[in-house]
């Protein structure tokens, strides 16, 4: 990971060693499960939709550090968010992984750009984007289970 910053370093290895809404969520909207078959990264996302906005939102798994930390983080974005903005964030932090040469939407990623270095490790991309597929299927509730392959 010698590519990341010093700070951006910090910021995930807090986010792995204190995953933010790490918890189950009671009555939940949408359960979804996903997983990196690659790395062996599992995730279970739950989320409460009321009225379009997310209400609340949990998950649970097991996975290496880059893919809790951005579990952490998407968690930490989305809530109190409406079903809109939370496919916006998705669309800002998806081009932002997946097209390194691209312009980033600061203004919507905010605290997200810190896992903007991971593009660099192919390998890891997955990792990253793990949390974030699952919660689109969860938004849309298309399946149950999302897979990274
Ligand atoms: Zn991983």
């Amino acid at each position: 990971m010698s590519g990341l910053s010093e700070l951006y370093q910090e910021i995930l290895l807090e986010h792995n060693s204190k995953p933010r809404n790490f918890k189950t969520v009671d009555d939940p909207s949408q359960t979804t499960e996903g997983y990196n078959p690659l790395c062996g990264d599992q995730i279970t996302l739950y989320l409460k939709v009321v009225d379009g906005v997310i209400d609340d939102v949990g998950f649970q798994g097991v996975g290496c550090a880059i893919s809790r930390a951005s579990a952490s983080m998407m968690t930490q974005s989305i809530k109190g968010q409406s079903v809109e903005r939370a496919q916006s964030i998705f669309d800002a932090f998806h081009h932002m992984i997946t097209e390194p040469e691209g312009e980033l939407d600061y203004d919507t990623l905010g605290d997200l750009e810190t896992l903007s270095g991971v593009n660099e490790y192919p390998t890891r991309i997955k990792c990253a984007i793990l949390a974030w597929h699952t919660m689109k299927s969860a938004l849309t509730g298309d399946v149950d289970q999302v897979t990274t392959e």
